[in-house]
């Protein structure tokens, strides 16, 4: 059995950019091959055999051992404001095998993380955990089925060989898949690093993947940041509203294509407060909850630097564009929000007073300490929330009621509304930590379970039930680790 017959069929156009974008580099070889667990529906839809992709020859694509025909493996180069300073960087241990052309005639960036040392590796070994590898797999998977853009996660392949960390750890690769994996950084490094032309190269390479239509227009760079930007509003308002906190947004990674990347310190919050931060690493709280649009908008202004040359001829005048572009994420991060905001409480039109009528929850359920998911799916139940027989809760109550008679739909209709926009499930911490730890122990059936439920997170069935539990007391002061 070949690698070729778990159907890869591969284009490598980020190869065909000027090579200051990148270095060619083959993955590095590993010991023992083997899958931990592999997607099966998403290897169908990228047009793979799920059972070819697990037998040994297709193991050893996946690990990096085989580089399947068609393929051009690169390590790409980028740069990045890391927690507000900035440093050149690159795929420090991850190559891009090279784009998967599905049957449906998509491009998907098909890429080992934990592949091995690249010239972008600095003091780093190339090489990532087994928990972190499946930790990304359970969360990216569990955004696919919130509904919330993301790359996602085709397989874990272990290694075979232990990495160094404060301990000795299992080692394993993750394949990512990507609409993309170009960067707010890959034009920072471009502009910084790079001829004009290379990043006139990059910008017509973004916009004839990820924004064909831009090309149409007068102003074509412009309209890519505009494009950006708005996705960008789009996906961070859908965080903001799943309680998801990305945990490192710095520059590398923000993509282009608006999908959500890197999951590492990233957590979903219980307890609702705008202050929550999990990640060990972020002592400031810059990537707290409720900073995540502010940094949003300040990474898009990022973007906008490297592209003024390409806006306009005359500095002043581009900059002046740009900054016109990206005072409009506020709005349209409200805009999304609020629509997001109004269905979780079943609500379809419009009035003034929403953004208090929300407001006013929110306040209630910081000072109450109320669990930001179950609040909204015992509102979906009527069921008793954190909240009940607080006083300024029952008025809140009324309130909304009011409200939803005041609009033309039925509440069955409002019912049905809440029941799509509030997840039962989320990927609960102490869960994700269950299924790891029950992973490393070589039982996968505790993740095999997470996973089947969270991808099904509107279902409100009975399976779900245990799912939706907080974690006792001892779990509360959770802490992620890049
Ligand atoms: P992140 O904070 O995950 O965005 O990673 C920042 C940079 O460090 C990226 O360019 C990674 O490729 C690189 N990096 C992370 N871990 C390692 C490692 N173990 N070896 C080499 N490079 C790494
Ligand atoms: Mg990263
Ligand atoms: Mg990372």
């Amino acid at each position: 059995q070949t690698s070729a017959e778990a159907g890869w069929n591969f284009d490598n156009s980020y190869a065909r950019l000027p090579e200051t974008l990148f270095t060619r580099q083959h993955p590095g070889a590993v010991k023992a091959p083997e899958i931990v667990i592999c997607n099966e529906d998403l290897a169908s839809a990228l047009g793979l055999d799920p059972k070819a992709l697990q037998t040994p020859a297709g193991a050893a694509v996946l690990a990096g051992n085989d580089v399947p025909e068609g393929a051009d493996p690169l390590a790409q180069a980028y740069a990045g404001h890391q927690f507000g300073y900035f440093n050149m960087l690159g795929d420090g241990r991850a190559v891009l095998l090279g784009e998967q052309i599905t049957p449906a005639g998509g491009r998907y960036d098909i890429q080992l993380k934990g592949s091995g040392r690249t010239p972008y590796s600095r003091g780093g070994d190339g090489r990532a955990a087994l928990g972190p590898m499946l930790r990304e797999y359970i969360i990216s998977e569990g955004m696919h089925g919130l509904g919330i853009p993301t790359t996602r996660s085709l397989a874990v392949t272990a290694t075979g060989q232990e990495i160094q960390r404060e301990m000795s750890l299992p080692g394993a690769v993750l394949t990512r898949v990507a609409a993309s994996h170009i960067r707010v950084g890959t034009f920072q490094y471009t502009a910084q690093w790079g001829t004009p032309e290379d990043l006139k190269a990059l910008a017509d390479y973004t916009i004839n993947r990820h924004y064909p239509d831009a090309a149409q227009s007068d102003q074509p760079y412009l309209s890519l940041l505009r494009e950006v930007i708005r996705r960008q509003a789009s996906l961070i308002a859908q965080w903001q509203l799943a309680g998801f906190i990305h945990g490192v947004m710095n520059t590398d990674n923000m993509a282009l294509s608006g999908e959500t990347i890197d999951y590492g310190p990233c957590a979903f919050m219980d307890v609702y407060h705008p202050a929550t931060v999990f990640s060990s690493i972020d002592t400031q709280g810059r990537y707290a909850y409720g900073n995540q649009p502010y940094i949003g908008a300040w990474n898009l202004a990022r973007l906008a630097e490297p592209l003024l040359p390409l806006i306009h001829d005359k500095p002043e005048k581009a900059a002046e564009m740009a900054e016109e572009e990206i005072a409009r994420f506020a709005g349209w991060f409200e805009e999304n929000w609020l629509h997001g905001m109004r269905a979780k409480l079943g609500l379809f039109n419009e009035e003034e007073e929403d953004g208090k009528l929300i407001s006013s929850l929110l306040d209630l359920m910081k000072e109450h300490r109320a669990d930001y998911t179950n609040t909204f799916r015992a509102l979906t139940l009527s069921e008793e929330t954190d909240m009940d027989g607080i006083e300024a809760f029952s008025q809140w109550l009324e309130q909304w009621k009011q409200r939803q008679h005041r609009q033309e739909e039925s509440l069955e209709a409002a019912w049905r509304l809440m029941r799509g926009s509030n997840p039962a499930v989320i990927p609960r911490n102490h869960r994700v930590e269950e299924a790891l730890s029950a992973a490393g122990q070589g039982d996968l059936t505790v993740m095999q379970k997470l996973l089947a439920v969270l991808a099904n997170p509107y279902a409100y069935s009975s399976e779900q039930q245990p799912y939706c539990m907080l974690p006792g007391p001892s779990t509360r002061a959770y802490r992620t680790y890049c």
